[in-house]
């Protein structure tokens, strides 16, 4: 592995750097004081927008591609969501754009699928968010058990059923609903469908309270006898008989858990300034308590930023990541969250005031453990792959 940074990925960080300091602090900041999502006609989105973000990286119809844009490499884009995350976590997710379902659309959709889901995102008009359904009040870790269930009725489906806890879904012009057609068969049957926004039996949207993260919203919404046209398949018949929708899905989540472990570790690097500062105000760098316990933390961040890095050097290598994939997102939650505990003890009553960053980051790193796979999961699949362990 090559530990340098070039001058592009340099140049990508001070962006994230300058735009994290004048815009997502603040913007984060204003959400959690308020304790709720910033609201879709938000300043923020428009100029998050006028800045050219949140387009897709589909490059149009075949036959009128545009020339492709600079591509990412996976150590980039881990490099700079830790950054961002730095700055506010959760408004990297109430940014406008298609987000989670983007490389499934990418990888299984049709050509019309694409020019109707991915086109609207090409030069965003205006701020945009599409959206992944997989959650359930009975499925969380277990994605397999999923209930929304999928009836076939002439050349429609008839969606029924109810999710939870999925970012961006009141907003969204378009959500993909993981859905069942045959719970009996189990993960075999799972497949994704194209619900627009204002489909009749799509509704119910309530906005779920949460400790942290609050810039996005996470919200349950019902899907009640919603018929969608069977074009609205991701990928269409054909190719779900050739590839398993739950497969597909699942690659979704596989791909980010390392951006979840580099975002758990910018939030860690925040507190740990945090802490830093205030021991440097309060003139306690020179006890060794203090002192040991900040270098303690510094070269665990460090290490866990090394397993992510790893997982995503793999992957732009096209080479097997699953265990250092898992690895670095059940290292790095825990990380974070050691870092912004110490950084709650260092600060004392001042942290405890509730009004102090500090608190708000101690808050926001909980569900770093949680999203895409809880760490307990992260390890079953570790020990899975390790020790052969049965499915
Ligand atoms: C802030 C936030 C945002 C979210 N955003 C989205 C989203 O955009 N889209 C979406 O689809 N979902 C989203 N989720 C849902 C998230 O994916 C689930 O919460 C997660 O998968 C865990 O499921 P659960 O909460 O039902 O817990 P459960 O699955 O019920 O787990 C409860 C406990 O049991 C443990 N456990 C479960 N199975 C095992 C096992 N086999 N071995 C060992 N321990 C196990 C877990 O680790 C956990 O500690 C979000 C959740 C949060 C908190």
């Amino acid at each position: 592995m090559d530990f340098a940074i070039d001058d592009e990925t340099r140049r990508l960080l001070e962006h994230a750097r300058e735009i994290g300091e004048k815009e997502v602090r603040p913007a984060g900041l204003e959400a959690d004081r308020m304790g709720a999502p910033l609201p879709p006609d938000h300043p923020y989105f428009d100029r998050y927008v006028a800045r050219g973000e949140g387009r897709t990286r589909w490059r149009g119809p075949e036959g009128q591609e545009r020339p492709p844009g600079p591509r990412r490499t996976t150590v980039q884009v881990l490099l700079v969501s830790e950054e961002y995350a730095y700055w506010d976590r959760g408004i990297g997710v109430a940014n406008p754009g298609v987000g989670l379902p983007e490389n499934n659309v990418l990888g299984l959709g049709t050509p019309e699928q694409k020019e109707r889901y991915l086109g609207p995102f090409v030069e965003l008009d205006r701020p945009r968010w599409a959206c992944f359904g997989m959650t359930e009040p009975g499925a969380g870790s277990d994605a397999a058990a999923i209930a929304t269930h999928a009836r076939r009725d002439g050349d429609h489906y008839v969606l029924q059923g109810a999710k939870c806890f999925i970012g961006n879904a009141s907003r969204a012009d378009w959500i993909l609903v993981q859905a069942t057609l045959d719970p009996s068969k189990g993960r075999a049957a799972q497949r994704s469908f194209f619900v627009e926004k204002g489909t009749p039996g799509l509704g119910d949207f309530k906005i779920e309270k949460k400790m942290g993260l609050k810039a996005y919203e996470s919200t349950s919404f019902r899907l009640d006898e919603c018929r969608v046209p069977a074009s609205q398949l991701l990928g269409g018949e054909e190719r779900n008989r050739s590839k398993g929708g739950f497969k597909t899905a699942m690659r979704t989540f596989n791909a980010g858990r390392p951006v979840i472990a580099a975002n758990a570790v910018g939030i860690g690097r925040a507190a740990l300034d945090e802490a830093l500062a205030h021991a440097r105000e309060t003139d306690r760098l020179g006890d060794p308590r203090v002192r040991d316990r900040l270098e303690a933390m510094t070269r665990r961040l460090r290490m866990a930023r090394l397993l992510c890095l790893r997982a995503g050097w793999l992957a732009d290598r096209e080479r097997p990541n699953i265990v250092e994939a898992s690895m670095s997102k059940a290292m790095a939650a825990g990380v974070g969250q050691e870092a912004t505990s110490l950084g709650m003890e260092l600060l004392g009553v001042r942290a405890a005031r509730g009004d102090h960053l500090i608190e708000k980051l101690h808050r926001d790193v909980k569900a770093m453990d949680i999203v895409e796979g809880t760490g307990q999961v992260q390890r079953v699949i570790i020990a899975r792959q390790l020790v052969q362990l049965p499915r």
